[in-house]
């Protein structure tokens, strides 16, 4: 029977280097019961390394986890990719891994915290998160696909790192479906500008890199079970 579920598909963990050090697996998750939603998807930039416990306090607590990555693109571009599961977006961070470069320095761009579901710290990145991948928009959304993931355009009412920013609109040939919105206020204004993207669903979340940015019940989607593959079937 389908549901309409509250989602916030765009939350960075204490893993990114511009996340907040409060943005622990149990406080987002502890966030998220808080605010009423039913599902939520970690997408730190460029590694997927604190999925694993988000999940795992997800599942205790009733909270969709969806395990997700925001991809930088060689053209700067921010893709949001989702997985089935935990494996999917494993294998997925290691081929990503291979095309970044650079050491992060955590005094110039934040630490990189790697945390367990019991919030103890296991270890630091030591990657250049914040960086780009060396793969084109199209490499990473065919990498993602062939995986069974999912792949949304971040921010695309966003003047940089966005996909219509950078490339000036969504090449047509790529398996997409949805694009997200960081303020639904804006959606018709980008529609007006932009009417290729009538043909995308929008998704609006919130990019939150402190636990308060966190969205509320605010954006809903309507699914034919709560579970990731509900989910990502819609994306
Ligand atoms: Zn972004
Ligand atoms: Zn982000």
């Amino acid at each position: 029977m389908a549901m309409n579920i509250a989602l916030d598909l765009h939350i960075h963990s204490a893993l990114s280097p511009c996340g907040d050090s409060d943005m622990t697996p149990n406080n987002i998750v502890n966030m998220a019961r808080l605010k009423g939603l039913d599902a939520i998807a970690v997408t730190d930039h460029n590694s997927a390394e604190n999925v694993e416990a988000v999940m795992k306090l997800g599942y205790e607590k009733g909270i969709v986890v969806l395990p997700g990555m925001e991809v930088q693109s060689r053209e700067e571009v921010h893709l949001l990719c989702y997985f089935a599961c935990l494996g999917r977006v494993l294998d997925f961070q290691e081929r990503i891994y291979v095309h970044l470069e650079g050491k992060n320095r955590p005094d110039f761009f934040g630490e990189q915290v790697i945390m367990d579901e019991k919030d103890s710290i296991t270890g630091h990145s030591d990657r250049l998160l914040i960086g780009s991948v060396g793969l084109s928009v199209e490499r990473i959304v065919n990498m993602a696909i062939g995986l069974g993931g999912r792949v949304v355009p971040a921010h695309v009412d966003k003047k940089t790192y966005s996909i219509i920013s950078n490339l000036g609109f969504i090449p047509p040939d790529l398996d997409i479906k949805s694009v997200e919105v960081s303020r639904p206020g804006n959606t018709a204004g980008l529609l007006r500008q932009h009417s290729q993207l009538k043909g995308y669903r929008m998704i609006h979340s919130s990019d939150a890199h402190r636990l308060e940015d966190m969205l509320e019940r605010e954006f809903f989607m309507e699914v034919k079970e709560k579970s990731v593959l509900g989910i990502l079937e819609q994306l």
